[in-house]
């Protein structure tokens, strides 16, 4: 099942609302309400709004049903329409004139038969003629939209959450952690990264601000992002960053970093995943998918030499994670070009592109 938020809906164009407001309209008529009531319903569907701005509007919702003589329960309490078998716009307006709130769900087997024939609802959830607190989630199941199936709609991203981890800090902390739960062995909790060779700009710094220009491009498909950081100075170890993405429940753990070698000719962008270790084995597979989309998408957006992608069951950051994880390697701080390149917003922008789209699709799988 594909969920569609809210948020993802609102966005949706501006015909599909002109078509709800036709609708609307008809469905005033129908139920009986009040001219009054109808414009207010329309005036509010017709504005621009944000998802929880519409979510936290009961009196409007309020002020239509008290117009639907089907509302005669307790003050607070509705009786769930039946909506199964209708236009899903008809549906909302149904519901949303009722004071609830409407959660759609698209059932990818089964498709609408061609792009723009009204989506019917197939299922609604609590079913029809239950008493219901006014402002309860109505969740709709509609078919999925005609060809939408193979490149994932954008409203399937809704719902996903991805963790971005800006690889570092500020300043190391030597203090030991285990390297996974329940180890005897031990590493750094957190090192401070290597340095431009040319730019002396550190590692922390760069992989950061690429970063947040990775968490816009996912928030602009849809996607939650949660930071484990957004500024250097911090103290959070490896296990912790990991830990905040387990808590996060990420569908996709992405570490940025960039590399440092004695060779200060050696360059390009690695991918690492996981491997099948003591205590990653359940995240392997679906880790190395996502290495593979994201170090095919990088290359091909930035044109670097392709270091390809390595199963790593050395680092804490993924011992810990209990969630699907990668860590790229963005360049090499030690390659004077590299060093430059990684600084600079143009390729940072190219960096944080292929990033986005190897992670869209893989979340679209
Ligand atoms: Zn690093």
């Amino acid at each position: 099942m594909k969920r569609i938020s809210r948020t993802e809906r609102s966005k949706r164009s501006r015909s599909e609302r002109a078509r709800l407001a036709a609708i609307g309209l008809a469905v005033a008529g129908v139920l009986g309400i009040a001219g009054t009531a109808a414009a207010v319903l329309l005036a509010g569907d017709s504005q621009p709004e944000t998802p929880e701005v519409r979510a936290e509007q009961p009196v409007v919702a309020a002020e239509v049903a008290t117009a639907s003589a089907e509302t005669t329960a307790a003050p607070e309490s509705v009786e769930v329409p039946d909506v199964v078998g209708r236009p899903l716009a008809e549906a909302e307006v149904v519901l949303e004139a009722a004071g609830l709130v409407v959660r759609v769900t698209e059932d990818p087997s089964t498709e609408a038969d061609a792009v723009g024939a009204a989506r019917g609802v197939i299922a609604q959830e609590p079913a029809a003629l239950q008493f219901v607190p006014a402002g309860t989630a109505i969740m709709l199941v509609i078919p999925a939209e005609a060809g939408a199936s193979g490149a994932p709609a954008t409203g399937a991203l809704a719902g996903k959450v991805v963790c971005i981890d800006p690889g570092h800090q500020a300043r190391g902390d030597s203090r030991q952690e285990p390297v996974g739960p329940g180890a005897s062995e031990t590493k750094a909790r957190v090192t401070g990264g290597t340095t431009g060779v040319t730019t002396r700009v550190p590692e922390y710094e760069v992989v950061l601000q690429i970063s947040m220009n990775l968490k816009e491009r996912l928030e602009a498909a849809g996607i939650t992002v949660v930071m484990t950081r957004d500024t250097n100075d911090v103290n959070i170890s490896n296990a912790e960053r990991a830990q905040m993405a387990n808590d996060a429940g990420a569908d996709l753990f992405v570490r940025v970093h960039a590399d440092g070698s004695t060779d200060p000719g050696r360059a390009g962008i690695a991918t690492f995943y996981p491997g099948a270790g003591q205590w990653t084995g359940s995240i392997t597979d679906p880790s190395q998918r996502a290495a593979g989309l994201v170090q095919d998408a990088l290359v091909a957006s930035t044109g670097a030499a392709d270091l390809g992608i390595t199963a790593r069951t050395d680092l804490s950051g993924f011992n810990w994670a209990t969630v699907p994880s990668v860590l790229v390697e963005c360049g090499f701080m030690t390659n004077p070009v590299e060093d430059r390149l990684l600084s600079s917003p143009h390729y940072q922008d190219k960096l944080a592109e292929g990033m986005a789209t190897g992670i869209i699709a893989y979340l679209g799988e």
